[in-house]
């Protein structure tokens, strides 16, 4: 059985997150979206609230499980028999800080995680969570970023602010 596991802060998930794991789910036969817990101190949506909303947006897709790890990636992955992990790249930018992720936790997993990447769908590589959240906090259009229930959710979190 091919699994692999999506890691990320998902702080929220976007419509770019979203299209990574539509198109990694039909490459795999079970696919985890990993939320990564404190990687971000400051993360407006709390872990739970990560994890509530990925698997709203992914209840269609019976292969896909959503799941959360703090620590290495590495020792999640070898905790559940995974070596395969999956990264989008948006642009060239995103490339450095990928290679060099995906080189350290190769090393330090002697080989036993790989990574691959997938690029972005054009009409989402402008998207990232931080944009999102800023344009949200400002009262800005984020409909065609996110789903209708995380703008939802944003417009609480700033309002109550
Ligand atoms: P991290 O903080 O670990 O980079 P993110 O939640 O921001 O976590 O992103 C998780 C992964 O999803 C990363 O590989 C990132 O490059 C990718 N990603 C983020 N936004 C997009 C997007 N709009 N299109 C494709 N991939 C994306």
């Amino acid at each position: 059985m091919k699994r692999a596991v999506y890691p990320g802060s998902f702080d929220p998930m976007t419509y770019g997150h979203l299209d990574i794991i539509r198109r990694s789910a039909e490459m795999f036969d079970e696919l985890i979206v990993a939320v990564l817990v404190n990687q971000q101190k400051n993360a407006l949506f709390s872990v739970d609230e990560r994890v509530k909303i990925l698997q709203e947006a992914t209840k269609d897709l019976p292969n896909v499980k959503v799941d959360f790890f703090s620590g290495l990636l590495i020792n999640y992955a070898a905790e559940h028999g995974l070596h395969v992990a999956v990264r989008g790249l948006r642009a060239i930018t995103d490339f450095e800080y990928e290679l060099q992720l995906s080189q350290t936790n190769r090393m330090l997993s002697d080989g036993a995680l790989d990574t691959i990447f997938l690029n972005t769908s054009l009409q989402y590589s402008y998207l990232s969570s931080s944009s999102v959240k800023e344009i949200a906090s400002f009262g800005g259009d984020i409909s065609q970023c996110v789903p209708d229930y995380v703008e939802a959710r944003l417009r609480e979190k700033f309002q109550s602010r």
